[in-house]
């Protein structure tokens, strides 16, 4: 059989609702403090799914175990691949064609390039920081329908900024956060436009992360990837701050290239500053994105 066959496989053994139905039930029993069942019981299984034809439900169970769901001596349980469906229907990923209404909110920070004030918004699944004035997009990640309930603006932006922060870390790990296959990494030249076209930044030169297996794609500004960068968040570490809780729309220096030198364009070499409290930290970038040399002075 193919790998398309696979696939066309595996996504039809999902257009039926009852078998939806088995993932939800099966995953929310394991989810359950309460029950804390690692198996269902066939009859239990059975009337959560709320199907009084056996031989249908039957029919659309054997399709799942296997690859979804796993039997065991005391009933059923989601295998590894189940457990991924099932969070991503939690998420919404699949299922959740409406947009939650969130009205556009400012999120305290003014626009690091004309100085109006930044604001939040919600564009289909992406949730997007941006300045609406000059088209400077400071964050755009897509966040799971699911994660907008119950947050107040503030506890909304904190989990935004841990998404995307997540996000790239991995990707400026060198792995892609969606399939875990290497992402190459280069230095692309502004020249005037950026990936998006929602971001107007005159950046001189981005950092460009992109998995060729699934077209998992990041790009920011080259000084941006110290924000994932041991150097940068212990130099923080020392002046009592937590890098990794500070949302990047905020840092003016990962954001723009305001603080970035580009020292040579073939190969590309750059050199960013970092200023906090008495000190100035600087950092050399090489066109693999590899950090070369670093310095601290006062
Ligand atoms: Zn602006
Ligand atoms: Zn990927």
């Amino acid at each position: 059989m193919s790998e398309s066959l696979d696939q066309d496989a595996a996504f039809s053994l999902l257009a039926d609702d009852t078998r939806v139905r088995i993932i939800q039930e099966l995953g929310r029993a394991t989810a359950s403090p309460e029950t804390g069942i690692p198996e269902l019981a066939y009859a239990d299984l059975k009337s959560r799914v709320d199907i009084r034809d056996s031989g249908r439900f039957n029919y659309h169970l054997k399709k799942l175990v296997g690859n979804y769901v796993a039997k065991g001596s005391d009933g059923y349980r989601l295998r590894w691949p189940g457990m991924v469906l099932y969070r991503t229907l939690v998420a919404g990923l699949l299922t959740d064609h409406t947009d939650p209404a969130i009205d556009r909110f400012s999120v305290g920070t003014d626009c690091h390039r004309c100085g109006d004030p930044i604001e939040a918004h919600l564009y289909e699944t992406l949730f997007r920081v941006r300045c609406d004035s000059c088209d400077s997009n400071y964050t755009d990640i897509y966040f799971p329908s699911h994660g907008l309930n119950d947050r107040n603006e503030e506890e909304l932006l904190q989990a935004v900024h841990r998404r995307s922060r997540m996000i790239r870390d991995s990707m400026a790990s060198g792995q892609c956060p969606w399939c875990a296959s290497e992402v190459t990494a280069e230095v692309h030249a502004g020249d005037d436009s950026l990936p998006s076209l929602h971001d107007t930044r005159d950046l001189t030169a981005y950092a460009v992360y992109h998995c060729t297996d699934c077209t998992g794609f990041q790009y920011m500004p080259i000084s941006q990837i110290l924000l994932y960068h041991p150097i940068t968040i212990s130099f923080y570490y020392s002046h009592g701050e937590d890098l990794t809780a500070i949302p990047e729309w905020t840092l003016s220096w990962a954001v723009t290239d305001t603080m970035t030198t580009v020292l040579d364009t073939d190969p590309w070499r750059f050199s960013v500053q970092i200023e906090l409290g008495d000190e100035t930290l600087t950092v050399e970038i090489d066109g693999d994105l590899t950090i070369t040399e670093t310095a601290i002075t006062p």
